[in-house]
């Protein structure tokens, strides 16, 4: 019987999900929430998504769209909710919606850890969310440093990283946030991003700094790893080849910025020109020969669509499928 699964919050992350689990054989897209009538809503309608109101129906009946219930019978019709509202309204969902319920459901990386207490990334963590009622999927850049981090720590053991988030401003259709003309740099020693990977990966020590810069395609990272084993340029490509999730780009290919890097998702015909691997720069990847041995890489993070596959993996484990990387291999998106 395929999964029935319920979207809240129908904006950057959750127009995402949605459609990615109405492309999985084992999962059934019941419907998605509408707070306000927008060109998302339009979007939903033209895709024959049911549309639940999640702020009256006022708003959607003025724009010609007939609503097919509100959000508690969302709830009632599905298995498992999708919660992708903005930072903080998914804990309130959480405490005053699906607890209540007895509905399972996951939020995103603008909650806390503490409002779940299961965080998660498939690849390193599956089995922390098997038959759990609430997860967390972390955040976008939290996702891209789990992903590469994980691979070195199984490999060559991680002493410590450090690690600078340079952020894109806001997300493309974003006409909010910036900076306009500005590098901010967050102020605060360490950012929260260490934090964060240590709820998924929690032995690796890590200190992370961050800025923000004018720009809206992807982020890009600098880390410096002081491996517990001796480590060479090649093998590190090759791991990075053949982990999931992570795709190494090159020089050669003209893959020189974030930039080119959506161009070539745009071109390979990607849904929306996304890019849902981490992006690793071979030619920036580099070993210093000391008694540390430290390795030192960039990776650019598609902000908008590398938590998609992780949303549709966190379901399967949530709904008791225990086999992560069937899952993974299963995960279309
Ligand atoms: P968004 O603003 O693009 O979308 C949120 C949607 O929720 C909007 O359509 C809004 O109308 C709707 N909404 C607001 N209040 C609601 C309510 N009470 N009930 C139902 N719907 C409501 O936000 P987003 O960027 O998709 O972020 C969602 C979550 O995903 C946040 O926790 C964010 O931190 C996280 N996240 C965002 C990104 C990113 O780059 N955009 C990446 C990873 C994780």
């Amino acid at each position: 019987m395929a999964i029935k699964v319920g979207i809240v919050g129908y904006g950057t992350i959750g127009k995402r999900v949605a459609d990615a689990v109405a492309m999985q054989k084992d999962m059934k897209l019941i419907g998605v929430t509408a707070h306000s009538y927008s060109f998302n809503t339009e979007v939903a309608k033209a895709k024959g998504y049911k549309i639940f109101t999640a702020n009256g129906d006022a708003d959607l009946k003025l724009n010609g769209i007939n609503p097919d219930g509100d959000i508690n019978r969302l709830i009632e019709e599905a298995d498992i909710i999708v919660d992708a509202t903005p930072k903080d309204i998914g804990r309130e969902n959480l405490e005053k919606l699906y607890k209540p319920s007895k509905i399972k459901a996951i939020v995103q990386g603008g909650e806390k850890h503490k409002a779940t207490g299961t965080s998660f990334v498939a690849q390193c963590n599956y089995n922390e969310a098997l038959n759990k009622d609430y997860v967390r999927i972390v955040s976008c850049n939290t996702t891209g440093l789990c992903r590469t981090l994980d691979a070195v720590n199984k490999k060559y053991g991680i002493a410590s990283v450090h690690a600078t988030m340079i952020r894109r401003g806001a997300d493309p259709g974003d006409i909010h946030h910036g900076p306009i003309n500005a590098i901010v740099p967050v102020l605060e020693m360490p950012s929260h991003h260490g934090p964060d990977v240590q709820t998924v990966l929690h032995d690796v020590e890590i200190f992370t700094t961050a800025l923000s810069v004018p720009s809206t395609l992807m982020h890009l990272h600098t880390l410096t790893v002081d491996l517990k084993k001796r480590a060479a340029v090649d093998d590190v490509v090759e791991l990075f080849k053949n982990s999931t999730r992570i795709r190494i780009v090159r020089n050669a290919e003209h893959l020189r910025s974030t930039a080119e890097i959506i161009e070539f998702a745009r071109d390979l015909g990607r849904l929306r020109g996304d890019m849902p691997e981490i992006c690793v720069w071979q030619e920036a990847i580099g070993i210093t020969r000391n008694s540390h041995n430290k390795l030192l890489y960039m990776q650019a993070v598609h902000q908008e669509s590398d938590v998609i596959p992780e949303n549709i993996d966190c379901i399967r484990a949530m709904m008791g499928f225990k086999d992560g990387l069937k899952s993974i291999k299963m995960t279309k998106h």
